[in-house]
């Protein structure tokens, strides 16, 4: 670890985006800063380091920024999880669902095999429902999920409760 930088302070409050009401947590301003970047996926990779981590699952979009430098730091495979339709190969298609209605979400069939050490990785948990699903599909390809890690977790919308009991680490909360 190089730097000690509070990472919030790379993180911007958007008011009533993307609708009125919600308040965004923006991770642009970490995306800048190759130290906090940096520090970041440093504490990611120092928290599963010894824990056998062969594959990392992460969600479309912004999952994506943090899962491909993490899964080098590890040495796992990155896969990568799709709205329906993106992915080119066949797919398991998960539903779940969402305050108002459901949503979709596909893995490659040959992405995960039993006996695969899961992180499953999002840059942030509200309502749990997106990881909740990255876990079933997960589970469904009889592979082991080691835990869920965020780089930002609105603590009260207790999307904890959707996580099926799996070990949660999150580098900044919010009430
Ligand atoms: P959940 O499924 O309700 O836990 O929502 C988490 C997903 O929504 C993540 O994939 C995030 O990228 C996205 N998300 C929800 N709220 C925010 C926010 O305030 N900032 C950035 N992403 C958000």
């Amino acid at each position: 670890m190089t730097t000690d930088l509070d990472l919030q302070n790379y993180i911007r409050n958007i008011p009533d985006f993307p609708k009125p009401g919600i308040l965004f947590r923006d991770i642009t301003p970490m995306l800048a800063s190759p130290e906090a970047f940096q520090q970041a996926i440093d504490l990611l990779a120092e928290e599963y380091k010894d824990q056998g981590v062969t594959a990392i699952v992460s969600a479309e979009a912004r999952g994506f920024i943090f899962a491909a430098p993490l899964a080098l730091a590890l040495k796992a495979r990155f896969i990568p999880v799709r709205k329906p339709g993106k992915l080119p190969f066949d797919t398991h298609s998960f539903h779940y669902e969402l305050e108002y209605g459901t949503d979709t979400l596909e893995m490659h069939t040959d992405a995960l095999e039993p006996g695969d050490r899961v992180l499953l990785l999002d840059d942030l948990l509200a309502t749990g429902g997106t990881m909740g699903a990255c876990i079933q599909m997960t589970e469904k390809a009889e592979a082991t999920v080691v835990g869920c890690a965020f780089v930002i977790e609105l603590c009260g919308l207790n999307g904890r409760r959707n996580l099926r009991g799996k070990d949660v680490f999150t580098l900044i909360e919010y009430p």
